[in-house]
C-alpha cells in the first residue's frame, strides 16, 4: 500500500537500522564458527618495486567466505573480531599460516620474498604480541627481517606514546614495521619522527587522486620526500593504472601495490586451528 513520505521514511530507516543490527549480531556469532570451519583464508597481493617491476613482497589479506552471504570484507569483520576475543585467535592463526606459507615459498623459489601482515589495534595492545610473533617466526623458520608488520596511522595515533614503545619492542625482534593507510590519520611530523618505522604506505585515496589533480601530485611528492628524508621506504597503495604507476615512478616512489600489478589471490586455504 502507498504511504506518505513523512512517516514512511521513518519506518524505512527503522527497518534499515534493524537490518544492520541483525546482520551484525548474526555475523558476530558466525565469525566464531567460521574460525573453526575453515571459512577464513588468506589472500596474497604482490608488492612491486617500481624501478624493476620485481615482486619484492606480498601482503596477507584475510578473506571470509560466509556460506550464505558470500564474501565479507575484512573492513567489516575485523572490527567485529576486535570487539570480542576472536581477534587474538585470528591474529595468531594469520601470523602462523602466513609465515609458514612464505617460508615455503622462499625455500621453493629461492627468492627473498617479504611478507607483510596487518595488525589491528587490539593486537598491538596485546601483551603477548611479541611472543606470538617470535613463535610464528621460529616455527616457520622464517628470518625476522622477512616479516613486515603493518599498523594503520589511525591505530598508531590512538596512543602515540604507547605505540612507540610497542614498536620499539617489536623492532628488537628484527621485523620491519610499516605505517599503513598513511594520510588518512592525523600523525604530525614530530610524531612520525619518533615512531621506529621502516616503511610508509601512502593511502589509496592519494593514488586515486593523482591523475586528475596536480595538487595531489604535489602532496604525494611531498609525502615521498618527507618519508625519504627520515629514511623510510615508500609504498603506494591501490595503483590501478599504468598512468598512476608512471607518475609514482617519476615522483621517486619506491614500491607499489594494486590491481595494476596483481589482485589479492588465494594460494592457500585457511588451516584448521591447532588441536
Ligand atoms: P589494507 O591493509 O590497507 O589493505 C589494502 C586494501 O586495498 C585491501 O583491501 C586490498 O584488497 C585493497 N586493494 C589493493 N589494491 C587495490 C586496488 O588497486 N584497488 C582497490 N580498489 N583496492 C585495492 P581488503 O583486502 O578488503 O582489506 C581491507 C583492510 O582490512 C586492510 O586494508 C586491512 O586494514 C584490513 N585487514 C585485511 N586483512 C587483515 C588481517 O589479517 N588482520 C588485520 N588486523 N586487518 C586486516
Ligand atoms: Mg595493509
Ligand atoms: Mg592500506
Ligand atoms: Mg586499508
Amino acid at each position: 500500500e502507498a504511504k506518505t513520505h513523512g512517516p514512511g521514511r521513518f519506518e524505512f530507516f527503522d527497518v534499515k537500522l534493524r537490518e544492520r543490527l541483525q546482520r551484525r549480531l548474526g555475523l558476530e556469532q558466525d565469525l566464531r564458527r567460521a574460525v573453526l570451519n575453515e571459512e577464513l583464508w588468506v589472500a596474497y597481493q604482490p608488492v612491486v618495486e617500481l624501478g624493476t617491476g620485481r615482486t619484492v613482497a606480498v601482503e596477507a589479506l584475510l578473506r571470509w567466505d560466509q556460506p550464505v552471504l558470500g564474501a565479507i570484507s575484512p573492513d567489516e569483520f575485523i572490527p567485529l573480531a576486535e570487539e570480542s576475543d576472536l581477534i587474538n585467535r585470528i591474529g595468531i592463526q594469520t601470523l602462523r599460516v602466513t609465515t609458514q606459507d612464505i617460508a615455503e615459498w622462499r625455500h621453493e623459489h629461492e627468492v627473498p620474498l617479504q611478507l607483510a601482515v596487518n595488525l589491528s589495534a587490539r593486537q598491538l595492545d596485546d601483551p603477548d604480541l611479541l611472543v606470538t610473533v617470535e613463535q610464528a617466526l621460529r616455527r616457520a623458520d622464517l628470518p625476522a627481517k622477512a616479516l613486515c608488520l603493518e599498523i594503520t596511522e589511525t591505530t598508531l595515533m590512538r596512543d602515540p606514546v604507547a605505540a612507540t614503545a610497542k614498536l620499539k619492542a617489536l623492532r628488537t625482534l628484527g621485523v620491519s614495521l610499516a605505517i599503513d593507510d598513511f594520510g588518512t590519520g592525523y600523525a604530525s611530523l614530530a610524531q612520525l619522527l619518533r615512531l621506529p618505522l621502516d616503511i610508509l604506505k601512502v593511502d589509496q585515496s592519494f593514488v586515486t587522486a593523482l591523475v586528475d589533480s596536480h595538487e595531489a601530485e604535489g602532496v604525494v611528492g611531498g609525502i615521498i620526500a618527507m618519508a625519504h628524508g627520515i629514511g623510510l621506504i615508500v609504498i603506494a597503495e591501490g595503483v590501478e593504472t599504468a598512468q598512476q604507476a608512471g607518475i609514482l615512478r617519476r615522483l621517486g616512489c619506491d614500491q607499489a601495490q594494486g590491481y595494476f600489478y596483481g589482485r589479492p589471490e588465494s594460494s592457500t586455504t585457511w588451516m584448521p586451528p591447532e588441536a
